[in-house]
């Protein structure tokens, strides 16, 4: 007899903490909807109320505002004719893609939250690389943004463009504070330039008036790498909104990552093939995520002794006995499982072999694994990405997590699965090895450091309680 899988199990809370996803779609379009509560743990940080309210809210709009919708031609009609007519029933904004999946995901999550909290809607010019990764969020419509959309030098628009806001700000061509009664003197849109290496005018985005301004436009462009969130807080007239939305604050990305990052059925298979073969099984599963960066690379030697020093003194694995005179092990005890990811496999291979050849102190069995080595970093191959989504998601199905810094794809990981991460900040004398992050949240890495009001550089770190510098990366800040 075997033991049913957990796919044929029935669901355990099937639409995620009580309907954070709408129960309007049709199932085999999109298994992992229905399925992915029966791999995650239940959580007690449930989505709020208010927020799923807030979600069937903008289902409605996205439906009713978007693609090939009357209301859709009618504004893509306005914005052809290069002249704004001010904020009209359905408002966009339009996400540009930057660097790997994890930069995508944490700014399309970021740029989903801006729209929900001005009523807008978002579209994504989701390149073809990205086009098998997830499924629709939105029931009955789509987020992607047409083929046939008027504006087609998008893959050109960088912070130079005509449209730019912050370049529209500097020229003075454009005031946060202008009194906008004729609205045809304005362009049709505005490209936002929200990149990690933007200036302090394109920064005007996080600012109260510059949002109110950016109301005014019916089509806005935003290009990201970042998780903006954070600086929403910052923003007086979303306090009200965000603490009803959020009321544990930290739990922004994992509610809206599993909101709108389910795997399409392809990654799908990847994900629960690779589970149910080497993870299901397990007492207790660590991930660790290897990410090495061309602009601070580390010495394999280093690296692998971090990583393991982390591993032992965090107590996440046992000691291995050099001596070999540890006691056998419990005949049938389940073994732990380590999900490692990484492009290389010279870490999995040591790790691997080190429970290979030497016995474990504690008599436990450790399972070492890596479900794929890619060498080098191709966002702009499809299959390639699907891999990472799938290793992204396998990552924070798992109990406890060790990842690298400054990595957005490691902060998927710990994000969507709500984990606080051991991390392997960098320090010459290795000494911690690792910290534990305040929170599962993602860290934004080049927030603005100049006060709204006052126009002054303010310490964004230390303004709110729960906003705070993360650990992997001074300059940035994290909602904890
Ligand atoms: P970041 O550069 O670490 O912030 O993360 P990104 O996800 O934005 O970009 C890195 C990209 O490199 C990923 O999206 C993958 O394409 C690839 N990559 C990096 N690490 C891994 C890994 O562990 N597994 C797989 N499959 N791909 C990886």
């Amino acid at each position: 007899c075997t033991a049913p899988s957990p796919a044929a199990e029935p669901p355990k809370d099937k639409f995620l903490g009580g309907g954070l996803l709408s129960a309007a779609f049709d199932e085999a379009s999109c298994l992992s909807r229905s399925q992915s509560s029966l791999y995650r743990k239940p959580s007690n940080d449930t989505p709020s109320p208010y927020l799923i309210d807030r979600l069937r809210r903008y289902e409605t709009l996205h439906k009713r505002c978007g693609p090939n919708t009357e209301l859709y031609k009618k504004a893509v009609e306005q914005l052809k004719s290069n002249r704004s007519t001010g904020p009209s029933e359905c408002n966009y904004v339009v996400w540009l893609p930057a660097d790997g999946l994890g930069n995508r995901i944490i700014s399309i999550t970021s740029a989903f939250l801006y729209a929900l909290l001005n009523d807008k809607v978002l579209l994504l010019d989701l390149p073809h690389d990205m086009g098998d990764l997830f499924c629709e969020p939105f029931p009955d419509t789509s987020w992607v943004l047409p083929a046939d959309f008027p504006i087609d030098n998008r893959n050109w628009i960088f912070e130079k463009d005509p449209h730019s806001y912050g370049n529209m700000l500097k020229s003075e061509v454009l005031s946060n504070d202008m009194d906008i009664a004729d609205a045809s003197s304005l362009p049709a849109y505005l490209y936002l330039h929200l990149l990690h290496a933007n200036d302090e005018y394109d920064k005007m985005f996080y600012c109260e008036e510059g949002q109110r301004l950016l109301r005014k436009f019916p089509w806005l462009l935003l290009r990201s790498n970042e998780y903006f969130v954070p600086a929403f807080f910052f923003v007086p007239e979303f306090e009200e909104e965000l603490g009803l939305l959020f009321p544990e604050k930290a739990t922004v990305f994992r509610h809206l990552g599993r909101y709108l990052f389910n795997p399409s059925n392809s990654v799908w298979g990847y994900i629960t093939r690779y589970y149910d073969a080497y993870l299901a099984s397990a007492k207790a599963k660590l991930g660790i995520q290897i990410r090495i960066f061309a602009f601070a690379n580390v010495e394999f030697d280093v690296m692998a002794s971090q990583i393991i020093n982390c591993s032992m003194t965090q107590k996440l694995l046992p000691e291995v006995d050099l001596k070999d005179s540890a006691p056998p092990v419990i005949a049938g005890a389940q073994p732990k499982a380590v999900l490692v990811t990484s492009l290389l496999d010279g870490y999995f291979e040591k790790l691997r072999n080190m429970y290979y050849e030497h016995a474990t102190t504690t008599g436990e069995v450790i399972g070492v694994y890596q479900p794929s080595h890619e060498e080098h970093q191709h966002t702009e191959k499809l299959s390639h990405n699907m891999k990472a989504f799938a290793e992204i998601y396998l990552l924070s199905l798992s109990d406890e997590l060790i990842t690298s810094p400054f990595s957005t794809f490691g902060y998927v990981a710990h994000g969507l699965g709500g984990l606080r991460p051991w991390i392997l900040v960098r320090s010459d004398n290795r000494n911690p090895s690792c910290v534990r992050s305040m929170s599962a949240e993602p860290c934004f890495h080049f927030p603005p450091s100049y006060d709204c009001k006052t126009r002054r550089k303010v310490d964004k770190g230390s303004v709110v309680p729960f906003v705070r510098h993360c650990e992997d990366f001074f300059l940035g800040i994290k909602i904890s």
